[in-house]
C-alpha cells in the first residue's frame, strides 16, 4: 500500500484529541481549511489541524479513512488564531473541536463558502437609468421606486428599502419592464488609509490621560497595560486617542466590552469619533450578519471591531491594538461549555499578534492588579475624574433596626425625595428581580421551594407566577398553603418589582424607570429605557446589575444600594472582591457631571472593617487588604485553581467519582485537594452537584495534574452516570 501523508483533523466532538485521516487525492489541504470527514456513521465538518508524516499515527493504517472533501481553498483560521485556539484547548483542557465551535461563526461550522457573502440589492438597469419617471405618473409607487433607485447607483438592500418605505410589488413591476434588477452587490473597497480617521476632534487630554495615551502609543509590539482609572476619569478618551494612532497607520482595533455593555451609547462614542467603518458583534445579529461581520474584520473592511467575549476570536487583517473595557467584569469568563477567560485570551492574542493590549477598569480584578504590581503589566493610573466631576461619597446606612418587610430605610426614602425635588435622578439598586424572593406560610412554615433545586421560587407578581431563577420552573401562585391549606401566605424580602411598586406609592407623580431582565426582554427595550434616562429630568431608576456597568448618566446624583453587603459573607472567597467592585461601580454612576454624587449603602453589618475601608472610596487600599489575605491562604493570584464539578441523579455518585479521581493524584509539591464537597447549591434542575478543587502553588504543578485527573475521571465506571466538567481558573465557586 502506498504511503500517504496523514491529515490530522479537529473534529467537533467532545474528545480531547485530533483524528487522523488520509488525503482524498489532489493537493494536500492547508492547515486551517475546513473538510468534511466520516466520523463513526456520521459526517462532520472539521478543520485540518496539521499534516503528519506517513505512518505517524497510533491507529491501524487499514482503519484510516480518507477525508471526504475539502471545503476551502484558503484557511478559515489563520495561523495566529490556530495558535490561540490550540493554546486555549491545552490550557483549559478542552476538546479542540469544541474550542473551534466557539471560535468560528455558526455558518462556517456548516457547509457555507467562506468567501465574503454578497448582499442582494435592487438597482436600476442601464435602460432603467434612462427611463423618465414622468412615464409612470399613473403608477405613483413605481415612480417613487424608480426615483429612489436612481439616487442610489450602487443599489439598495432589502432592509434599506423597507426603511425607505418601499415594498416588493413596485420593484417587481419595474423588473418586468426591464428597468430594475436584483443583483449581488460588490464588496466595498478598503477605505484609504492616508485620510485622517477622525470625524470629530479629540478632547484635550488631562495630564494623566496624556501620559497614558503616550505610553500606549509609544509601545512597539506586545505590551500589556492596566489602565487603572477611577470611575469617570475618562478611560474611553484614552482608548479613543490610542486607537486614533493605530487607525491613522491603517491598522485595526479590537475592543471587547462586557455582555450588557454594548449599548447604543457605547457604540455611538466610537462611531462618532472616527470616520472609519465600525463593526459591532452583538448577540442580536443573525448568523448571516455575524458571518459578514467576521468577513469584514478578516478582510480589513472593518477598522474597529467592537464585541463581547467571543469577539476575541475575530480574525484581523491588520491588527494594531486590543482593548478590554471594564476588564474586571465577570462576563468575560464563559461559565458553560468551553470555560475560557476572554480577558486572559486577549493578552495571549496580543502577544501572538505582537500588539499592545489595554485592560481598562476602575476596579481591577486582584489577578490583574497583581500582574501590574509584579511588573508584568504596566499600570497607567487615572486618579481624578475628568472635567468638573468630583469623586462620589459612600455612606453606610445602618439597617439593623429596619423591620424585615421594609426594604428602604427612612433616610434612603428621604434622600430619594430630595433628589426628585431637585429635578435630578436617583438609582435604587438591588441585584434581585421579581417581586419577592419567596412565599411563606405563617401557620406551618411552608416555603416556596423549587422541587428541582435547593432554592426558593421567586414571586413574580405581574406574571402571577412563582419562578425558579435556577431552572426556570414555573407554577401559578398558590392561594392556600400547599401543605396545611392555610390562607396566611406572605412574602419575604424584596426584588425590583416590589421596589418599583413601593416607590410608585411613595412618589406618586415621579417618573420611574425599572431595568432588569424582565423589563428588557423585548428587543430594543433596554436601549429605549437608557435613552429615556439620558434625556435627563427628575426620575428614579430601579434596577439590577444591568444598570451598574459602564453607563454615563449625567443627571444621576444619588444611588441607594440594598443587600450589597451579602457578598462580604459569601462562602466564595471572591465574594468581598466582587461585592466591592459592584459597590464602587454603582457609586461611580453618580456625580459624573458638575454635581456631587453619593451612594447610600444599606447594610446590616455597618461595623464590618472591610466595608468601612471601602467607604473611603479607595479601591486600592481595600484590594491590598484582600491581597494580603490571599497571600496568606495561597489563593489566587498567589495560587492556581482548577475546579471539577460533577452532577448526577443519585446523591452520591458525583461525590464518589470525584473522591476516586482525586485519590489517583499524587499529593506532592504542595498540591492541595479541597473536597470533594456538595456544591453550594447542591441540587439544581433535579441533579445533585458536587465539586472538587485543586489548589497548587504554581501554574505548572496544577497543569501537570490535569491530564491524570481527566484520565481517572474518564476511566471511572461512574463517569457514565454523571455529567462532569473541568473549570481552570474558575471564578464562580
Ligand atoms: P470612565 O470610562 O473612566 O468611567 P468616561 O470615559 O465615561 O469615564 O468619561 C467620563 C466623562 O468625562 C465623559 O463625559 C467624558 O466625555 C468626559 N471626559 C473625559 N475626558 C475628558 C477630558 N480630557 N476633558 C473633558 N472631559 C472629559
Ligand atoms: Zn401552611
Ligand atoms: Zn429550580
Amino acid at each position: 500500500m502506498a504511503q500517504h501523508n496523514l491529515i490530522r483533523v479537529a473534529v467537533p466532538v467532545p474528545l480531547r484529541r485530533l483524528f487522523d485521516y488520509l488525503p482524498a487525492g489532489g493537493p494536500l489541504p492547508a492547515p486551517g481549511c475546513r473538510c468534511e470527514v466520516a466520523f463513526g456513521n456520521r459526517r462532520l465538518i472539521g478543520v485540518v489541524w496539521e499534516i503528519a508524516a506517513p505512518g505517524d499515527t497510533d491507529q491501524p493504517l487499514n482503519k484510516l479513512r480518507p477525508i471526504e472533501r475539502v471545503l476551502d481553498s484558503r484557511p478559515v483560521l489563520d495561523s495566529d488564531l490556530r495558535e490561540l485556539c490550540q493554546r486555549a484547548a491545552t490550557y483549559y483542557q478542552h476538546p479542540i473541536g469544541e474550542v473551534l465551535q466557539t471560535a468560528l461563526p455558526v455558518l462556517l461550522r456548516q457547509d457555507t463558502p467562506a468567501d465574503r457573502p454578497g448582499e442582494l440589492v435592487w438597482r436600476l438597469t442601464a435602460r432603467g437609468r434612462f427611463a423618465d419617471p414622468a412615464q409612470l405618473s399613473r403608477a405613483p409607487r413605481q415612480q417613487q421606486a424608480l426615483t429612489i433607485l436612481a439616487e442610489h447607483p450602487h443599489g439598495l438592500s432589502r432592509p434599506m428599502l423597507t426603511s425607505l418605505g418601499l415594498t416588493s410589488p413596485p420593484l417587481r413591476a419595474l423588473e418586468k419592464k426591464g428597468w430594475a434588477e436584483l443583483v449581488l452587490d460588490e464588496p466595498t473597497p478598503l477605505p484609504p488609509t492616508s485620510q485622517s480617521p477622525l470625524a470629530e476632534p479629540p478632547l484635550t487630554a488631562t495630564p494623566e490621560q496624556d501620559a497614558a495615551i503616550r505610553a500606549i502609543i509609544a509601545s512597539e509590539g506586545f505590551a500589556p497595560f492596566l489602565l487603572d482609572g477611577v470611575t469617570g476619569s475618562g478611560k474611553t478618551e484614552v482608548y479613543l486617542q490610542a486607537m486614533a494612532h493605530q487607525l491613522a497607520h491603517g491598522r485595526q482595533v479590537l475592543v471587547l466590552v462586557p455582555e450588557i455593555g454594548l449599548t447604543p451609547q457605547t457604540i455611538r462614542r466610537f462611531r462618532s469619533r472616527f470616520s472609519v467603518p465600525v463593526t459591532v458583534l452583538h448577540s442580536g445579529l443573525s448568523d448571516r450578519e455575524r458571518f459578514k461581520a467576521w468577513c469584514d474584520a478578516r478582510d480589513g473592511q472593518a477598522r474597529i471591531v467592537l464585541g463581547t467575549r467571543s469577539a476575541i476570536f475575530t480574525p484581523l487583517a491588520a491588527p494594531g491594538l486590543i482593548i478590554v473595557d471594564e476588564a474586571h467584569d465577570t462576563s468575560f469568563k464563559q461559565q458553560d461549555g468551553f470555560r475560557y477567560s476572554a480577558r486572559d485570551l486577549a493578552v495571549w492574542r496580543a502577544q501572538m499578534l505582537d500588539v499592545p493590549v489595554v485592560l481598562g477598569t476602575a476596579t481591577p480584578a486582584l489577578e490583574t492588579l497583581y500582574q501590574a504590581q509584579s511588573g508584568r503589566y504596566r499600570a497607567l493610573r487615572l486618579t481624578h475624574r475628568a472635567g468638573e466631576a468630583r469623586p462620589p461619597v459612600i455612606q453606610l446606612e445602618d439597617c439593623r433596626g429596619l423591620p424585615a418587610d421594609t426594604p428602604l430605610s427612612p433616610r434612603s426614602l428621604e434622600a430619594l425625595g430630595a433628589t426628585l425635588k431637585a429635578g435630578r435622578q436617583a438609582l435604587v439598586f438591588i441585584n434581585r428581580r421579581g417581586y419577592a424572593p419567596m412565599l411563606l406560610c405563617q401557620d406551618c412554615d411552608w416555603q416556596s421551594e423549587c422541587g428541582r433545586c435547593d432554592a426558593h421560587m421567586t414571586w413574580h407578581r405581574a406574571a402571577r407566577e412563582l419562578r425558579c431563577h435556577h431552572c426556570d420552573h414555573r407554577r401559578p401562585i398558590p392561594h392556600r398553603c400547599p401543605q396545611c391549606g392555610s390562607q396566611h401566605l406572605r412574602d419575604m424580602g424584596a426584588g425590583t418589582e416590589k421596589l418599583e411598586a413601593l416607590l410608585r406609592r411613595q412618589f406618586a407623580d415621579a417618573r420611574l424607570i425599572r431595568i432588569d431582565r424582565d423589563t428588557t426582554r423585548r428587543k430594543g427595550s433596554l436601549d429605549a429605557s437608557l435613552e429615556d434616562i439620558q434625556r435627563g429630568g427628575a426620575a428614579i431608576l430601579v434596577g439590577t446589575q444591568m444598570l451598574a456597568k459602564g453607563h454615563h448618566f449625567s443627571a444621576l446624583d444619588l444611588a441607594v444600594m440594598l443587600d450589597a453587603d451579602a457578598g462580604f459573607l459569601s462562602a466564595d472567597f471572591r465574594g468581598p472582591e466582587q461585592a466591592a467592585q459592584l459597590i464602587l461601580q454603582v457609586a461611580g454612576r453618580t456625580g459624573r457631571s458638575d454635581r456631587p454624587g453619593r451612594l447610600l449603602l444599606q447594610t446590616r453589618q455597618p461595623d464590618n472593617p472591610l466595608l468601612q475601608l471601602l467607604c473611603q472610596g479607595n479601591y486600592h487600599r481595600f484590594a491590598e487588604q484582600l491581597l494580603a489575605e490571599r497571600r496568606q491562604t495561597g489563593l489566587p493570584p498567589f495560587g492556581f485553581l482548577a475546579l471539577v464539578r460533577a452532577e448526577s441523579l443519585q446523591p452520591d455518585a458525583g461525590l464518589t467519582l470525584l473522591q476516586d479521581a482525586g485519590d489517583a493524584l499524587p499529593l506532592d509539591g504542595g498540591l492541595q485537594l479541597l473536597g470533594p464537597v456538595p456544591a453550594p447549591m447542591e441540587r439544581r434542575q433535579g441533579r445533585f452537584r458536587s465539586q472538587l478543587l485543586l489548589l497548587a502553588p504554581t501554574r505548572g504543578l496544577l497543569h501537570r495534574q490535569l491530564p491524570p485527573l481527566l484520565a481517572a475521571l474518564n476511566a471511572h465506571p461512574l463517569a457514565r452516570k454523571c455529567r462532569w466538567h473541568l473549570d481552570v481558573d474558575p471564578t464562580d465557586l
